[in-house]
């Protein structure tokens, strides 16, 4: 966080649309005032400063759920993205009490906040195939639980590939999949994020409709959320780079998805051209997005309050600093 008197609230699940500032339809609390008037009469004894989104990587839980805390910190994290299982095995051994205890040390010592998990990306809840469905379903069930367990904010996954069976009867499975996930995990807290896909392969998700169709058919739509990923965005074909399209693109996405279902933002740049389908990520202001793309997200306070995680390629530079550490470093350093 940029202020610690004014800061977005840890709480971005539930904050309620308001009008007023900042402009857009989310309500940011600043210290636990809910309204711009309580937060202006309070701004006359502190500097009022604007708020910043946190920021914050993807991190390995290789050897337990503290390192990824203790490395998130390291590199300069606010928040924080890890996998709660295994991501290249469909089986994990049960959480027990000292992973629990561990995530929660972690959680409590570091301060990063909110964490958010990603889904295995072996799941396929589009899948034709109706074993590989259920399974996918049994894996987001299990999944969901360990994040239930730790007291992690949302999960975020993929929609999945239709495999040829068609865009529309993808979606139709995606939604199902999420009432039978919804079901089995009842009263549960964490939400379940859909990421915007870059439309590889047969992807769904590739499209603001495709996320709202999905959205549409699940009964308990208050359950989910949205991810966007500058990467897939790209990738799938939209442009943001100019501010004009940039305000076009969330102008679209307000009207198809609604802003206030954003609750996660992961910050990639592109390996591949705009409208490639081909999911690449690049350090940020490296790839074919380039740093002006990127100004217009961190600097929108309709996205003040939405955690913005680097899935950025890992290893060190030159000098041997952590390559997270670096593009955190960058994008801050587009905040005006
Ligand atoms: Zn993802
Ligand atoms: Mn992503
Ligand atoms: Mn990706």
């Amino acid at each position: 966080m940029a202020s610690a008197q004014v800061k977005a609230s840890p709480h971005f699940f539930d904050v309620t649309p308001t009008t007023g500032w900042p402009a857009g339809p989310v309500a940011v609390t600043y210290c636990g005032d809910t309204t711009y008037e309580q937060a202006a009469a309070n701004a006359q004894e502190v500097e009022m400063t604007m708020p910043t989104p946190a920021f914050g990587a993807h991190r390995s839980i290789a050897g337990g759920f503290e390192h990824a805390f203790t490395a998130g910190v390291g590199v300069g994290c606010d928040c924080l993205q890890i996998f709660v299982k295994n991501q290249r095995q469909w089986r994990a051994p049960q959480l027990c009490d000292r992973h629990v205890a561990a995530y929660k040390a972690g959680a409590r010592q570091t301060g990063l906040t909110p964490v958010l998990a990603h889904a295995s990306y072996l799941l396929n809840l589009a899948s034709p195939d109706t074993a590989t469905r259920r399974k996918s379903v049994h894996a987001m069930v299990d999944e969901l639980e360990r994040c239930e367990a730790l007291g992690v904010s949302a999960l975020i996954f993929h929609p999945g590939a239709h495999l040829g069976s068609g865009i529309k009867s993808g979606i139709k499975r995606v939604a199902r999949s999420l009432d039978q996930v919804h079901e089995r995990c009842p009263g549960y807290r964490t939400l379940i994020l859909l990421e915007t896909t870059a439309g590889q392969g047969t992807a769904v998700g590739h499209r603001f409709e495709q996320l709202a169709a999905i959205i549409d058919h699940v009964s308990a739509s208050g359950r989910l959320g949205v991810c966007l990923d500058t990467c897939h965005l790209f990738a799938a074909g939209y442009d943001f780079r100019k501010p004009e399209d940039y305000a076009a693109m969330v102008d679209e996405l307000g009207s198809v998805i609604g802003l206030s279902n954003v609750k996660c933002i992961h910050l990639n740049d592109s390996k591949r051209l705009l409208g490639s389908r081909v999911d690449r990520h690049e350090h940020i202001g490296k790839g074919k997005i380039g740093k002006r793309g990127f100004v217009h997200f961190v600097n929108d306070k309709r996205f003040a309050h939405v955690p913005m995680i680097i899935e950025t390629p890992k290893g060190k530079d030159g000098r041997g600093t952590d390559l997270d550490k670096v593009n955190l470093k960058r994008l801050r350093a587009l905040i005006r």
